[in-house]
């Protein structure tokens, strides 16, 4: 589904991202692990056009392929965002707008769906993860747990063909998690291709079928979730997996 190579970014002079290749098949879940500041965001942010990469390819089958370089525009980046659909840490609701608007603002606007269509969509999504009593709620009326099942809700109202999570549940509490844990399983199990940044190993053993390990920009290891997490061959994997697992 989708193909990215050679991908670089750097930060003011500061490289983030050494160059990256990556793949990530239809109906698979990859899940990108690695210490704080090895790059997975901006992994992610680079896959959804949010961020532009300095150079690298990132194509989608059927398109689009964009190569990046210091020509590339901001609309071409932005040919990206058609293919995939971010769940992001800190859920990024609008607080002003409540549930049913913030899960139908994107396929309205950016898709171009009616308003009909779009709350029909939302309606059926959000019954499936438990809040459709919930759709004149504002975001400061729910838990951090409901409003990222809203945040999962949106990005999949945007029938997108990749869903990106960037650790979706690190901001909740404890009992919070599970719920959401559950819902991203099923997701998996109904055969959605995803990528998933998470510091959840046993969730990433649980519901990936590869793990990438990320350090310093780079990508030190990669392979099936039990190998790489069960079995790591790198030093530095093994001493991040063993500390965490
Ligand atoms: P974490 O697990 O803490 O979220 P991460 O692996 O996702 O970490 P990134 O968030 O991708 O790492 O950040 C990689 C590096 O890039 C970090 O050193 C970060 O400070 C830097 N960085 C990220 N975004 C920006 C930005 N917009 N401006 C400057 N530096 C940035």
């Amino acid at each position: 589904l989708l193909e990215v190579s050679g991908l670089r970014k750097s930060f003011g002079g500061t490289e983030v991202l050494t160059s990256i290749d990556l793949r990530v098949d239809t109906g698979t879940v990859v899940a990108l692990i690695g210490p704080s500041g090895s790059g997975k965001t901006t992994v992610l942010r680079c896959l959804n056009g949010l961020e532009q990469p300095d150079a690298g390819v990132i194509s989608f089958d059927g398109g689009p392929s964009v190569t990046f370089s210091a020509a590339t525009t901001r609309r071409r980046r932005e040919s990206l965002r058609t293919r995939s659909a971010m769940v992001f840490q800190g859920y990024n609701l609008f607080p002003h707008r409540t549930v049913l608007q913030n899960v139908t603002e994107g396929p309205i606007h950016a898709l171009g769906r009616s308003k009909a269509e779009a709350e029909e969509l939302a309606m059926r999504l959000l019954d499936r993860v438990g809040l459709a009593e919930r759709r004149d709620a504002y975001p400061h009326e729910l838990s951090g747990g409901q409003q990222q099942r809203v945040g999962i809700v949106r990005a999949l109202a945007m029938t997108p063909s990749l869903l990106l999570f960037d650790e979706p549940t690190s901001a909740l509490d404890p009992e919070l998690v599970g719920d959401v844990l559950r819902v991203i399983k099923e997701l998996a199990e109904e055969g959605w291709t995803m990528v998933l940044v998470t510091h959840e190993l046993s969730f990433a053993r649980d519901v990936a079928d590869e793990v990438v390990f990320m350090d310093g920009g780079v990508v030190v290891e990669r392979g099936p979730a039990s190998q790489v997490l069960g079995e790591p061959r790198q030093e530095r994997t093994q001493r991040f997996v063993h500390r965490l697992l």
